[in-house]
């Protein structure tokens, strides 16, 4: 096994920066730092405070989840989208994509193939497409709550009102994913066009908590200007929304983006963000993701030893998987849903951690404001 929980075998020497490994020792007891402690962190980690930072967040994370690894199944189900995002490759202005969208016999075939697999989570994920309204998501959510009670469906599908949330929630969606996908507004609006607004995602992400979702918030880590100072914003926001999942991972760069050719994230920079993450939420499902293994061949067992304990393998139909090509050279997009079911499964194994098929929610279960959902 190669867990690194053994804290005691860190040795510091002449070249370990001993004010990191002081302050890395506060946030693990204190769950929060300073806008400079933080920036002062991000600053000047090299491999060796890198080192200890992650076996701190592994044996926070041994502590709240042993070793279990979460999976949950993925369904992209449509690649259609109003949006621009500078960034993403499904923006409304790529044409040289083709577009699918899969119906609600299809889905809920991909959650019977995942259910027979074991899954107990489906994470639907969309662009923002127009054509499934609130009605008809809310009939494939309550479809499938029907057909399956015992699972959990995530939504992702981007920024609605108030009352369309609550209408998914009472049809019995549990968890919704809506990344800020970064915390300082002037880089908010660097990703973003005009037509999208900064304080509407942080507005959206207030709601679903509100309605008592479990929330998952998250970010790119190396996305095109940023810099350490807008990692600190994130890691204080993420202080102040307190969600139950947080989803990191590198920026990615695609040829039919207006950030095309900019240089892609680091897999350090991205490991070092999902360990301070644990270290400020100890409860989180943090999920090691596809990005990270896209950018690295073992870019997800290294997140799964930096305090990540969740993974998404993909359910959606194989013909469809390339398609849903949000950045370039996305790993995964021919395999069988059984195949990844496999390939994962060893992976998690091979890093020291085990597969659980629970329907894994977070401890606190969408608590709001004394309700608790049934
Ligand atoms: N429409 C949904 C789902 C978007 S895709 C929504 O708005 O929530 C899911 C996530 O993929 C995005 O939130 C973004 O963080 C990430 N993503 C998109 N393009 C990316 C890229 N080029 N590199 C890395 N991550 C990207």
């Amino acid at each position: 096994m190669s867990v690194l929980s053994n804290l005691e075998k860190f040795e510091t020497d002449a070249s370990t920066n001993q004010r990191i490994i002081t302050l890395i020792d506060k946030l693990k007891e204190v769950r929060r730092l300073e806008r400079e402690e933080y920036l002062y962190i991000l600053n000047n980690t090299s491999q060796k405070e890198l080192e200890y930072l992650r076996k701190s967040a592994d044996s926070i994370r041994l502590e709240n989840y042993g070793t279990s690894v979460y999976m949950r199944g993925l369904i992209e189900f449509s690649n259609f989208c109003t949006r621009s995002c500078n960034y993403c490759g499904i923006r409304r202005q790529n044409q040289n994509i083709d577009r699918y969208r899969l119906d609600k016999d299809t889905i809920l075939s991909c959650c019977e193939e995942g259910y027979n697999l074991g899954y107990r989570t489906f994470v639907l994920q969309s662009g923002e497409d127009k054509y499934f309204s609130d009605d008809i998501i809310c009939d494939i959510v309550n479809s499938i709550k029907k057909k399956f009670p015992d699972t959990a469906v995530t939504l992702s599908i981007g920024e609605k009102s108030k009352e369309s949330y609550q209408r998914y929630f009472d049809s019995g969606a549990d968890r919704y994913l809506l990344r800020h996908e970064t915390a300082s507004r002037k880089l908010y609006e660097h990703l973003h066009p005009n037509d999208m607004s900064f304080d509407t995602r942080m507005q959206c992400l207030q709601d679903l908590k509100e309605i008592g979702y479990q929330v998952g918030c998250g970010f790119m880590v190396n996305s095109p200007t940023q810099t350490n100072e807008d990692l600190v914003e994130d890691l204080l926001f993420i202080e102040k929304l307190q969600p139950h999942m947080v989803g990191i991972g590198p920026y990615l760069s695609h040829s039919e983006t207006p950030f095309s050719g900019l240089e892609s994230g680091n897999l350090l920079q991205t490991i070092t963000m999902v360990s301070l993450v644990r270290l400020i939420l100890p409860d989180v499902l943090l999920p090691s993701t596809t990005a990270l293994g896209t950018l690295n061949s073992k870019g997800r067992e290294e997140a799964l030893k930096s305090g990540a304990n969740v993974v998404m393998p993909n359910l959606s139909p194989t013909e469809h998987r390339e398609k849903y090509e949000i950045y370039e050279n996305k790993i995964c997009t021919g395999d069988e849903a059984a195949h990844c079911r496999g390939c994962i499964e060893t992976r998690i194994i091979f890093a020291g951690y085990e597969v659980d098929m629970s329907v894994g929610h977070h401890k606190t279960r969408g608590i709001n404001n004394g309700m608790v959902r049934s």
